[in-house]
């Protein structure tokens, strides 16, 4: 093929050759200067003619589907719903699919709902995933559809928020469903819809998330090849897309460090092994991970301590002090080095002063690093770009936030992308971060999502056929 395009790039370069050379009363001279123009156009796009037709048809499906999108979205915003509990949400999704003839599997992983779409024509699994699950956050927006539920959580009263934009993600992929369940007797494959909850964690203790999903069996019956996801961005422009290859998000893990030392009255230290001055040293010893250890040209980590408790009154040298905090960092090797690191330093640090360290990482919250398979990636990338605009898809930082989406991304080659949520325009240091009162995304960012999600879907079953 490609020496049958460049034959004929030849041919084309060559008539426009003649063309600039033969003398003006050449009767064939309009004529192939009209065909080497026409064929030098068909040469330089390399989107093929088909794909080309998909991407209108989907960018007006979107267009047409957006006003539902929007009133979906604002309903499941009004009516939000914490980890492991989203049974309305879950409940209008499952309705939604049944409605368009999918295959429905329900409380898969607590309250997930699968959908399984058969194309007419054979080919792989395509996976799209979206998460359903809100926040313990009080809404502070004044939004006409803004949330006034409230659930006890940690025995307090607190507010319950869609304040990192899953209603959006929960909305644009029942459009997607919508769109694709069309377009049926032109799919040549199967699409698997992942609606999936408790992606902001579980009390410790609980299974949920795209974890327990996978232990259920998502990834099998029909076995997925390849998995998609996008997330919003409170602070990205609508319109644009933001992506980038292999680590995109951090691997997330909770360390916890006990310090055991030996109490004595707290006006005879030299008694003691004073487990508040051995866990000083060793928070500051800590900071030299990421400064000394990591090779930060190549990713960057975090080692923070953000709880510390130990003692209860002046004159009392305590008996231990109890640290959490959280490891962030981009590949695997990254994480072995600086799990080991802590380790050492506070194992180390300890033993010096006569004290012992007992440390445990990861320590209930884990997730790993969310990695974009690079090839699939590049070959993927023309698809956002037909979806936004190429100068609208932006390669993006690494992110030291976490998702589970890693979990399905270790199973399979997963590409996971960032949509902007920011009205056009705004400054985005006075846009709300994720998790905040004040989180707000634009009700014009979906049909974006909706484009990319479509043709993503439609160009890896045209580019692997089976
Ligand atoms: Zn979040
Ligand atoms: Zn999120």
């Amino acid at each position: 093929m490609q020496v049958k395009l460049r034959r004929l790039h030849a041919i084309v370069s060559s008539l426009i050759r003649q063309n600039i050379t033969m003398p003006k009363h050449h009767l064939l001279n309009p004529l192939s200067a009209f065909a080497g123009m026409f064929f030098l156009i068909l040469l330089s796009n390399p989107i093929p003619a088909q794909t080309r037709d998909y991407a209108q048809a989907i960018g007006t499906a979107a267009d047409k589907i957006a006003p539902q999108v929007i009133a979906w979205r604002h309903d499941i915003h009004e009516h939000p719903e914490l980890g492991n509990q989203e049974f309305r949400t879950a409940d209008i999704i499952a309705k939604h699919l049944q409605s368009l003839g999918i295959e429905v599997q329900t409380k898969v992983g607590v309250t997930g709902v699968v959908g399984i779409l058969k194309g007419d024509k054979p080919g792989p699994v395509v996976a799209l995933r979206a998460d359903m699950d809100a926040l313990p956050v009080e809404e502070k927006t004044n939004l006409a559809f803004a949330s006034a539920v409230k659930v006890m959580y940690n025995g307090k009263e607190t507010g319950v928020m869609h304040a990192c934009g899953h209603d959006a993600h929960v909305s644009i992929l029942m459009g997607v469903a919508e769109i694709l369940a069309g377009m049926k007797k032109d799919l040549k494959g199967t699409v698997k819809f992942i609606f999936q909850p408790a992606e902001e964690g579980v009390p410790p203790g609980d299974e949920g998330g795209a974890a327990l999903m996978i232990k259920e069996g998502v990834m099998n019956n029909p076995a997925v090849d390849v998995i998609f996801g996008l997330h919003m961005d409170a602070q990205l422009e609508v319109g644009k897309i933001t992506y980038r290859p292999a680590g995109t998000m951090a691997a997330v893990a909770t360390v916890k460090i006990t310090v055991n030392g030996k109490p004595s009255h707290g006006s005879q230290p030299w008694s003691s092994v004073d487990p508040i001055v051995v866990s000083a040293q060793i928070i500051n010893n800590l900071q030299t991970i990421v400064s000394r250890n990591v090779n930060i040209t190549e990713n960057p980590a975090v080692v923070t301590i953000a709880s510390i408790h130990g003692g209860n009154r002046d004159n009392i040298i305590s008996e231990k002090v109890d640290m959490l905090g959280t490891v962030r960092t981009f590949s695997e090797a990254d994480q072995k080095l600086v799990y080991d690191r802590i380790k050492q330093v506070a194992e180390k640090t300890a033993e010096s002063a006569g004290a012992t360290a007992d440390v445990i990482v990861p320590y209930e919250h884990y997730y790993p690093v969310t990695f974009n398979n690079e090839a699939l990636t590049a070959a993927m990338l023309p698809s956002l770009q037909k979806a936004a605009g190429k100068e609208n898809v932006l390669l993006s930082a690494p992110k030291t936030g976490a998702e589970d989406f890693s979990f399905f991304a270790q199973k399979v080659p997963g590409l996971f992308f960032f949509i902007g949520g920011m009205p056009k325009g705004q400054d985005p240091s006075t846009a709300a971060p994720h998790h905040t009162p004040q989180f707000i995304i634009d009700d014009s960012a979906f049909t974006t999502g909706i484009r990319a999600m479509c043709n993503l879907v439609l160009d890896y079953m045209q580019m692997n056929k089976k």
